[in-house]
């Protein structure tokens, strides 16, 4: 049987060290014997005719001698993480955060539709789905200090950048640079990101925790889920111009304890992918191996399209009801959070979940 593979990613079974793995249908095929490594990241930094070589090999390997049903494998952070930075690519969520945040101005900063903003997060809190989320604590106010109460996802999607750059790295190079695509929950503790945001942006209200997806999906695999990007108004910068611009057309889902949320689709981002790589070398910055950058929150026109609770609930103002009858304004101990995504052909991008567990109770001494 040979089914072609769909994402890379990094699993141990039993006591085993961890290895390379590629997913195959419900299977985790052992790539051991093609390239061996205990994480993605001496894969990632060998280029795109590396990837494609894997990929033609994969495409004929015998499964049943080198694999191992999903629900047997444990799964591990599939790359060392160098650098990480998030944007804030939807518009969408961008004029929602603006009208909740300050309601008497203007939904977007002047700023919005001429760069991709965006912020340096923690590389070193990045974690695989499955990881517990511990509740966050922080300074909440003036003189006020504890746990979260408003503790939040961000459905967002992510790309992984395989071979480094000295420089500046064309819009129109991007696929010589990023292998691939990963989906991203940015936790947020939104009365501490509130708090402290003011002027030089999220610091201890994001940097607890970030939760990636364990397998990875080849940029080449998604060649299906292409499309034109959205007409942008003003007309950017020269750098951030691509000769086709292209947007990837993923249908996310979010689901708290199994009822679904939330339904965005990322092809609706007003910012790409590429311009966000462009940007964030334009000045010389130069490119790891490992380096993540994420497409910032995903949401829609639509209420039913918002990717944080921040959107769906108002910020608290309009508490969300779940199937089961309980609602949530933001998130409780106890709640899993799961992010899917597929493409328009049907292909699965996995997903990335995480359980919230009750903050520690040690204090700052
Ligand atoms: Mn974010």
């Amino acid at each position: 049987m040979t089914q072609s593979p769909s994402a890379l990613g990094v699993f141990s079974v039993g006591d085993g060290p961890p290895r390379l793995g590629a997913r195959i249908g419900d299977r985790a095929v052992d790539l051991t014997h093609l390239f061996p490594a205990s994480s993605l990241n001496p894969l990632l930094a060998a280029g795109p005719a590396v990837w494609r070589e894997l990929h033609d090999q994969l495409t004929a390997i015998d499964l049943d001698k080198h694999s191992h049903p999903l629900s047997g494998v444990r799964m591990h952070r599939p790359f060392e993480v160098a650098d990480y930075v998030d944007f804030y690519a939807s518009e969408h969520h961008a004029t929602n955060v603006g009208r909740i945040f300050r309601p008497d101005g203007t939904p977007l900063h002047p700023n919005w539709k001429h760069l991709p903003i965006g912020y340096h997060g923690r590389a070193g809190t990045v974690v695989v789905s499955g990881t517990e989320i511990r509740r966050p604590s922080g300074p909440l106010g003036p003189g006020e200090f504890g746990p979260t109460r408003k503790l939040d996802f961000e459905a967002e999607v992510g790309f992984v950048v395989g071979v480094p750059s000295d420089g500046p790295v064309r819009i129109d190079d991007f696929a010589d640079h990023v292998f691939g695509v990963c989906l991203v929950n940015d936790w947020s503790a939104r009365d501490v990101q509130r708090w402290e945001a003011t002027p030089l942006g999220p610091f201890l209200g994001k940097s607890f925790a970030t939760s990636v997806s364990a397998w990875v999906v080849p940029l080449h695999a998604l060649d299906e889920a292409r499309v034109p990007a959205p007409p942008q108004d003003p007309q950017p910068l020269p750098y951030l111009r691509a000769a086709r611009p292209w947007a990837l057309d993923l249908a996310l889902q979010v689901r708290i304890n199994g009822h679904q949320v939330s339904a965005p689709r990322f092809a609706d981002m007003y910012w790409t992918a590429d311009q966000q790589l462009a940007h964030l070398t334009v000045n010389g910055a130069t490119l790891r191996t490992g380096d993540l950058f994420a497409s910032g929150t995903v949401s829609g026109p639509s209420p039913a399209q918002r990717g944080s609770l921040l959107e769906l609930s108002w910020d608290g103002q309009e508490p969300l009801t779940l199937p089961d009858g309980s609602t949530r304004t933001y998130l409780e101990d106890g709640d899993t959070v799961t992010i899917t995504a597929t493409t328009p052909g049907g292909l699965s991008l996995g997903e990335v979940t995480g359980t919230i567990r009750p903050h520690s109770w040690r204090r700052p001494t």
